[in-house]
């Protein structure tokens, strides 16, 4: 008997891989570098479906049926790369090694392109939902050939989390474009959880309100619109009380945040195509901001504003404001992720559907959400928009949202409660919106200090002035 797929690398988001193609039925071939971890898979949840246990490289690739498909999910990194050449040799031309790890999408390029020399189909697949999604249902998201999506695709869309009967799992495109879209996905995840920080931070210092009943806020939201995994869980930790000391959990939690990084690529990626993720950035830098203790310790002196907080009427609406501005700042972090996706798709050659993007991440992954449904039915028309933010529906609610908006960065400011990601979206909204830009001055400012030249609005070419001399134009 031979496994339908194998899976090498069992540290917890392998075993649970694992686990789950074998819940499905399938034959699952086990290997691990350290074969105590083969072993212990096997012992425990053995009884779970049918394992094939290897000790080798050689005895586990002999186990799979060709072409074969043999699932990695090693730490990024040059692990990875030692790992494709210790099974790489073993394979023949037409077999399949998916990297399910966090892999820059650049070096899931290189791989793929040097495999493909050898015969090999190298499927980078992001996949998303941490341990819980591993085990009961990801979101996943494969790169590499369209003829591995066809012997990888159905075992996928067996273990990938449903939602409405669709499988979240879909083709994204050729090599890198799995882990890219995976990048994105994660950049979108920073921004969402540093706006939803904001409105509980905006709650608790202008309404002055505790954590718990803060947390109640947050669960009548997630009856709404706004319904998502995010605000579910978001609930949860500012509902736990600390056992050691009886106060709120967020209270007794250090506020640094951390990060893996993949965040951190999705800006530097944005900066190198041009893409103005600001929410995301934001958000990363939000995150580095927390850590640096020493800055905020020097700053604890600072003068702040005299208004402490909202009273009466103002305080009154605040609640529903904050709402509005969540979803509207959420809806320009989606339709900057989604930019960036069709910004990569292009400079890559890739092809991808934002709709179906959208539509994979509507379960199993970290930021799953009703909301998303309007994202693919955005790009299900025969006319997709330009952005996602003059689709109708977003367009409307975001016409609805931003009076309450304006008035909640408006307050942040007065009160002196730091909001950089509404802060950041209502600037991105703007900008688009506004007729003229700024940026007219600047290039007047680049062409006066450097010559480097501008346009006009009136005649086609580049021109300079001759600041130094008359102040005349001429062509460049
Ligand atoms: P780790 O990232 O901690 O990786 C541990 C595994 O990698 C072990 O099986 C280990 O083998 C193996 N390994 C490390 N170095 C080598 C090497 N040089 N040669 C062979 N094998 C090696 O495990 P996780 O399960 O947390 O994550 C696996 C991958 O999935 C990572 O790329 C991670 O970024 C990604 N991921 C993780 C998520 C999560 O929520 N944790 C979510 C989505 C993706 P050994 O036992 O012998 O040390």
């Amino acid at each position: 008997e031979q496994a339908h797929i194998g899976v090498t690398g069992l540290a917890v988001m392998g075993s649970n891989l694992a686990r789950n193609f074998a819940r499905h039925g399938h034959t699952v071939a086990v290997h691990n570098r350290t074969p105590a971890r083969t072993r212990a898979l096997v012992e425990e949840f053995g009884g779970e479906g049918h394992f094939m246990p290897a000790e080798t490289a050689e005895r586990f690739v002999a186990s799979l049926e060709r072409p074969r498909r043999l699932v990695m999910m090693v730490k990024a990194g040059a692990p990875t790369d030692a790992v494709i050449e210790e099974f790489a040799p073993l394979l023949e031309p037409g077999d399949m090694i998916v990297d399910g790890g966090n892999a820059h999408f650049e070096d899931t390029r290189r791989r793929e392109a040097a495999l493909r020399e050898r015969g090999l189909h190298f499927v980078g697949t992001g996949i998303s939902g941490g341990e819980e999604g591993a085990l009961h249902g990801p979101s996943i998201m494969p790169g590499g050939s369209k003829e591995s999506y066809e012997a990888l695709g159905p075992l996928l869309e067996d273990i990938s989390a449903t939602v409405d009967g669709t499988p979240c799992c879909t083709h994204i495109g050729p090599d890198g474009a799995g882990h890219f879209v995976k990048m994105v996905h994660n950049g979108i995840e920073y921004a969402d959880m540093q706006l939803i920080a904001e409105s509980y931070d905006l709650l608790r210092r202008a309404l002055g309100m505790a954590p718990g009943e803060i947390a109640e806020v947050f669960r009548t939201w997630n009856r709404g619109r706004l319904e998502s995994y995010l605000i579910e869980i978001t609930a949860e930790v500012l509902a736990h009380t600390d056992a050691a000391t009886g106060k709120p959990f967020v209270d007794v939690v250090l506020d640094q945040a951390e990060q893996k990084g993949t965040g951190r690529w999705t800006v530097q990626t944005a900066l190198d195509l041009g893409v103005p993720v600001s929410g995301i950035a934001e958000a990363v830098f939000a995150r580095s901001l927390s850590g640096h203790a020493e800055l905020r310790d020097a700053a604890q002196g600072l003068p702040g504003p005299s208004a402490k907080g909202l009273t009466g009427a103002a305080a009154e609406r605040f609640a529903d404001e904050v709402e509005q501005a969540l979803y509207a700042s959420k809806i320009v972090a989606y339709a900057q992720g989604v930019h960036q996706i069709q910004a990569g798709s292009q400079e890559y050659g890739w092809d991808i559907d934002p709709g179906a993007v959208a539509r994979i991440w509507r379960g199993g992954c970290i930021i799953r959400a009703r909301f998303l449904n309007r994202i693919t039915e955005a790009y299900a028309r025969e006319r997709t928009p330009v952005t996602l933010l003059t689709a109708d529906y977003f367009t409307e609610a975001l016409g609805a949202a931003q009076d309450a908006w304006r008035r909640v960065v408006t307050t942040s400011a007065e009160l002196g409660v730091p909001a950089p990601g509404f802060s950041a979206a209502l600037a991105y909204y703007d900008a688009l919106r506004s007729e003229r830009l700024p940026a007219a001055l600047v290039q007047g400012q680049r062409d006066f200090f450097g010559a480097h030249t501008y346009r006009r609005t009136d005649r086609d070419g580049s021109f300079h002035t001759l600041w130094g001399a008359d102040r005349g134009e001429r062509p460049a």
